[in-house]
């Protein structure tokens, strides 16, 4: 990944002593390695996997390989396999906070949807895997009737991410939810780590880079259902007056500088509308930048650095992406 691009996507793999990450052709994976993994896991794995079908911004080019795995252990098989043959591996949720380039993700991507899926009440809160979306998640503190998570009501991203990222707004974040999460590295066994060790912070923790998130325990309050449902109600109709709706974006793509917010800025600046090619920023929420009329993922990252060029210049305020840029440029 780009160090300029901000971001934590996890990526797994990149031996020390391996250039460039592992044993692959100039273009991508080794053919063997794709070919024992499509033999073990043939329903769960697909070479060349457009990365657009995968993120709520609806681009970016192909995955060497994209891995789906339906349960935990296939998961971890699939995961200390490509490890061990020094393949990188970025692990996803829901692809709702990054802008993958057009020339696709280098080595295996992986995502926990259809493996980490389990949900239960506990003795003071939640266990969700780290697959669940936040959706879904949402609609189960109503069922048990517990409060706390409301103010993350129409975040389309899974536990997860929403882990990683520390995902939050209208005062609520996950971060201050979680006691603890389960995680592995390839190859290693399970981990229980506490909320305390990973670095939560605005938008970001500091999970190692192998990590793989499988489980987060969230403790949470009691509360009549009926309430919970109404503030999450709330929440959401408050989104729907300020965010851009039913259109493909990756949410906010700044972080809030101190005290200020990053929206406010680019709007002050009278930036709603700019456009590059199909990318435009949103003229509800200006802290949006959309994929309206076909963009490229060129065109996105254009625009992104048109605006921070404009508030650098503008007002001395550097703003830092709030969402990841990831893949390689198209050749
Ligand atoms: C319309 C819209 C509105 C949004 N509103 C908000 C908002 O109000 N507040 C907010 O905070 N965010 C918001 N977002 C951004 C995004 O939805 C959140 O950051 C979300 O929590 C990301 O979850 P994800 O599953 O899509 O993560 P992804 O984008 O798939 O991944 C995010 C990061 O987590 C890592 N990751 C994901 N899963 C795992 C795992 N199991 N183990 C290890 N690493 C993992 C990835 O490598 C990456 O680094 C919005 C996005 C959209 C499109």
């Amino acid at each position: 990944m780009d160090p300029a691009a901000g971001g934590n996507a996890r990526r797994i793999g990149d031996a020390p002593g391996v250039p460039d990450g592992g044993l692959r052709t100039e273009m991508g994976i080794d053919q063997r390695i794709i070919d024992e993994l499509t033999a073990l896991v043939p329903r769960d794995a697909r070479a060349d996997e457009p990365m657009a079908r995968h993120t709520s911004l609806g681009l970016g080019g192909p995955a060497d390989l994209f891995l789906e795995p339906s349960d935990p252990d296939t998961f971890r098989d699939c995961a200390a396999f490509l490890a061990d043959e020094g393949v990188p591996i970025t692990v996803i949720g829901r692809g709702t906070n990054m802008l993958v380039r057009s020339g696709g993700i280098d080595g295996a991507v992986m995502t926990g949807e259809r493996a980490f899926t389990s949900l239960a009440c506990t003795e003071d809160g939640i266990e969700a895997g780290s697959g669940v979306t936040l959706h879904r998640l949402l609609g189960f503190c109503v069922e048990c009737g517990l409060t706390g998570l409301e103010g993350l009501s129409g975040i389309p991203g899974s536990v997860g991410g929403a882990v990683v990222t520390n995902a939050g707004s209208f005062g609520d974040t996950i971060g201050e939810r979680l006691t603890e999460i389960v995680t592995f590295e390839p190859g290693m066994s399970s981990k229980i780590v506490p909320a305390g060790d990973i670095g939560i912070d605005y938008r970001s923790t500091c999970l190692p880079e192998r990590a793989v998130v499988t489980v987060a325990r969230l403790k949470l309050e009691s509360a009549d259902p009926e309430d919970v449902e109404r503030r999450q109600r709330e929440t959401l109709e408050k989104k729907w007056k300020s965010q851009p709706s039913g259109m493909r974006s990756a949410g906010c793509v700044f972080r809030n500088p101190p005290g200020e917010s990053a929206g406010k800025i680019i709007d002050t600046l009278g930036l709603k509308g700019t456009r590059v090619g199909g990318a435009v920023v949103s003229d509800v929420h200006a802290g949006f930048i959309l994929n309206d009329r076909g963009a490229t993922p060129d065109e996105v990252e254009e625009l992104i650095e048109l605006v921070r060029s404009r508030v650098v210049d503008e007002t001395g305020i550097a703003l830092e992406l709030e969402i990841e840029i990831v893949g390689r440029r198209a050749h």
